[in-house]
């Protein structure tokens, strides 16, 4: 990544001092990341992510991207910063009260529910009628690409499927907010790209901003609206993805 980092360097275009507000659906300020091994994984990142805007992390193995992601979702902790989700700051908030949905590479579906019953998950316990939740699946398997699948089992259905029930069981809890971790990463190239344009116009549709993790520079200029790069634990550049494209092709 040094070589993109260089290519970028200087291109700080987007650290404004806003205050967090119920609009902005990721704040972050100074944030950093120390492992309990001393290793500073992420050091000093300010970032922002508007309501419905999806910002791609951009940057090689070991950058410290992953950290990032999961410091926001609170399975990492933070050393120092802030990180404000809709306008709230979630220090000591845990994983599943802090409103944003996660999906990662492998999907980490639930093996022993049905397709179905793996995005009703986060509509239980929510006052829903068992009709309502039913109504709701249907509605998000289809705004997937799977409509007729909500009885598969898990173990039946292909990388790609799969990705896409991941992508519905979080949307389905209607956060507003995703955090996505290489998600089409173990998906064939044709696959992954057909699946990117896919997955933005999903989000899109469904009005949801995402912080989005890649290495891979096609998949961020499919997916996001702009583009973060990160390297050695801090975003070098970040734009809107026509100038961090050019900025990359020089
Ligand atoms: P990326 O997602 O960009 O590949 P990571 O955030 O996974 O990067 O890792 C960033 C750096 O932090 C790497 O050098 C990695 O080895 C280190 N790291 C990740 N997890 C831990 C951990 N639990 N303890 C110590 N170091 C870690
Ligand atoms: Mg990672």
């Amino acid at each position: 990544m040094s070589d993109v980092a260089e290519k970028v360097s200087g291109n700080m275009t987007n650290t404004t001092n806003t205050k967090p507000n119920g609009t902005t659906a990721l704040w972050m300020r100074d944030v950093v990341v120390t492992y309990p091994d001393g290793y500073e994984a992420i050091r000093g990142v300010d970032l922002e992510v508007a309501a419905g805007e999806i910002v791609a992390l951009l940057g090689p193995s070991g950058s410290g991207k992953s950290s990032l992601l999961r410091a926001v979702a609170g399975l990492e902790a933070v050393t120092r910063g802030e990180v404000h989700i809709w306008g709230r700051n979630v220090a000591g908030v845990p994983v599943h009260k802090r409103g944003c949905g996660m999906v990662f590479q492998d999907g980490q579906l639930f093996p022993h529910r049905s397709v179905a019953g793996n995005i009703a998950y986060g509509l239980e316990r929510t006052g829903r009628t068992k009709q309502q939740i039913a109504t709701e699946v249907n509605k998000w398997l289809d705004v997937v690409g799977l409509e007729g699948f909500g009885d598969r089992a898990i173990t039946t259905l292909s990388g790609g499927q799969a990705q896409r029930v991941a992508l519905a069981r979080s949307l389905a809890r209607d956060t507003g907010l995703l955090l996505l971790d290489e998600p089409l990463s173990a998906l064939d190239r044709d696959l992954r790209e057909e699946l990117a344009v896919e997955l933005r116009a999903i989000m899109t549709r469904a009005n949801t901003a995402g912080l989005y993790v890649t290495h891979d520079h096609e998949e961020a200029f499919t997916v996001a609206d702009r583009i973060a790069v990160v390297a050695d634990g801090r975003i070098k550049a970040i734009g809107p993805v026509p100038v961090i494209r050019e900025q990359l092709a020089k």
